[in-house]
């Protein structure tokens, strides 16, 4: 017999998706479970967040950014979508982010925002906390969420699987049902090891990206793709798995995460050289370092090919005038990796840096499996299409948490509640394996398989012969993990890396299906 637990709504995961839906219901009156596989609520990419998270510009006509945000997506986005993210996302800011939380977002001497602009953006429309925006939202969240009286956090928390009517019931009657119901989540407790049955009305799925399965990622670690698998394996509809965007410029070093270098450094006049002291950009395009963010990642790929090394440089001393007083966060970094950036070039590599696809999901953000909802990056709203407009990914993640948060609450309000037939045919999880057989060394390895294939095969630039090698590689992999997930004791390293693999070959699969070269899915000629 495992443990088991009772919520009207079941959150999964913390970031600014999990939190935003959190308070919404709470503020209803509802009763919310929030979990995170992390030590704390905050952390997620969402902490990370340096830019900002779009707002409007004074006086500004939705229909400027929502241009913006089809030209940044190849027109590939879901309209009604972006749409609802130009007009209703600025209202939602104003209602969540500047007058619940009051989020101390910059002001100007007379007291407006200040309000900033980055690439591809035509106006200055985003709010900010200098570089640490995502920070400032968290804190501000946690301060809330710690203390309302509706809500339980569970922190060290590792959702497995989605429970549903088609893969769990016991009772038949209820599987001969067409319409597939969510009734919640199996959870590993990482401390005590044991596996509960969260049975839940509603349950929300708000993990975040996948970076980590890359070989560099700016993402944390809990950026696994663990939700769109847990979707994927019940059954919901998944969209745009191809699109996953890289940064060009993050430290190289030797930490798992690898430290994001702003293109404002760029801006400032630093110039990418290759491992011989070569400029480069201006081989590749006549905007030189200043060419938009996927041809710069793609030349930098291509320098570190050709000169066999794993990084180029960014040397900011000879072209900008004290740049540790212009960076000092990333002075402070490159220090404590023993790089002076006022004397030395600074090592770079380009790294998986967000996720535009996912779990698809609606207005509302149901997902395709009645009472599942999904919201933030592991979901697929339509509004990023084949590429992300920077500083939406906030926004998105705020509106569609806040969307969830009213759809559930309607729902309530006319009795919509898991039945108690459904409750009572769930089963306990069954511990399958109990060969105590997990060797690190395995594991390494087979991360060091992942990482390097998605890297390497289903990376920056693509063709079909390496994707074609990826796909095979991760299919074996994924069904050699399978038979070993089956016969060995659960525990949170053997659930990431069961998560992983499976993310990394969805991924793989969607890549290989998509032969439309188009957005952040970059196909080279064969
Ligand atoms: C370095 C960096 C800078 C960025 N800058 C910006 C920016 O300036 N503006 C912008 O708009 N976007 C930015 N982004 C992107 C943005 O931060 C993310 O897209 C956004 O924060 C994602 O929020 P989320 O709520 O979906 O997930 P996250 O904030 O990543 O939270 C995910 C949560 O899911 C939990 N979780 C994961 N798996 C499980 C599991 N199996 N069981 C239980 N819990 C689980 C984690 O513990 C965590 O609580 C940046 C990203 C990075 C990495």
């Amino acid at each position: 017999m495992t443990d088991s637990i009772h919520a009207q709504v079941l959150i999964i995961g913390s970031g600014i998706a999990g939190s935003s839906a959190a308070l919404g219901l709470a503020d209803a009156g509802l009763d919310v479970l929030l979990i995170s596989s992390g030590d704390r609520l905050d952390d997620g990419n969402t902490a990370l967040a340096q830019g900002g998270i779009v707002y409007r510009a004074p006086d500004e006509d939705p229909k400027i950014l929502e241009k913006d945000i089809l030209a940044a997506g190849c027109a590939h986005n879901h309209i009604r979508a972006v749409r609802y993210l130009c007009r209703k996302g600025p209202d939602v800011v104003r209602e969540v982010l500047i007058d619940k939380l009051e989020v101390p977002f910059e002001r100007l001497d007379d007291g407006n925002f200040d309000l900033t602009r980055e690439g591809a953006h035509s106006l200055a429309r985003i709010l900010h906390c200098a570089d640490y925006t995502g920070r400032s939202i968290m804190d501000s969240f946690l301060k809330s969420l710690s203390v309302h009286p509706n809500i339980r956090v569970m922190n060290r928390q590792t959702a497995i699987d989605i429970l549903t009517t088609h893969h769990h019931a016991t009772e038949i009657e209820i599987r001969y049902q067409l319409a597939n119901q969510c009734a919640g989540a199996y959870v590993l407790d990482q401390e005590s090891g044991d596996v509960r049955r969260i049975l839940a009305d509603f349950t929300l799925i708000a993990t975040g990206g996948m970076g980590q399965i890359y070989l560099n990622s700016t993402n944390t670690s809990s950026s696994l793709g663990s939700g769109m698998v847990m979707a994927q394996r019940a059954g919901a509809r998944m969209m745009n798995m191809e699109f996953i965007q890289f940064h060009p410029t993050a430290l190289f070093h030797r930490d798992p995460r690898k430290f994001l270098i702003t293109e404002a450094m760029r801006g400032e006049g630093a110039v990418l050289v290759n491992a011989r002291g070569k400029a480069f950009m201006k081989d590749y395009d006549q905007r030189g370092d200043l060419a938009p963010r996927d041809i710069v990642t793609r030349a930098i790929v291509e320098e570190m090919v050709r000169t066999k090394e794993d990084f180029v440089y960014l040397n900011a001393y000879e072209h900008i005038n004290d740049p540790a007083k212009r960076f000092p966060t990333i002075h402070q970094k490159c220090l404590e990796q023993g790089i002076d950036l006022t004397r030395q070039p600074i090592p770079v590599v380009p790294a998986a840096h967000y996720f535009c696809g996912g779990i698809l999901v609606d207005i509302a953000g149901r997902t395709t499996i009645d009472r599942l909802y999904a919201a933030g990056e592991c979901a697929c709203t339509g509004v990023h299409g084949a590429n992300r407009l920077a500083s939406t990914s906030l926004l998105e993640g705020l509106l569609w948490g806040h969307a969830v948060a009213g759809d559930i609450e309607n729902r309530f309000r006319s009795r919509s509640r898991l039945s108690r037939r459904v409750r009572e045919s769930m089963p306990d999880w069954k511990f399958l394996g109990s060969k105590l057989n997990e060797d690190p060394v395995l594991i390494a390895q087979d991360w060091a398989t992942i990482k390097h294939t998605m890297w390497n095969y289903v990376g920056i630039n693509r063709t079909s012969p390496r994707l074609k090698r990826g796909f095979e590689d991760l299919r074996n992999l994924n069904k050699r993990l399978h038979d070993f997930y089956k016969e060995t004791a659960i525990s949170k390293s053997i659930v990431e890396l069961f998560h992983g693999c499976h993310a990394a070959y969805i991924i793989t699969t969607s890549a290989l299906r998509s032969k439309t070269s188009i957005g952040c899915h970059f196909l080279e000629k064969d």
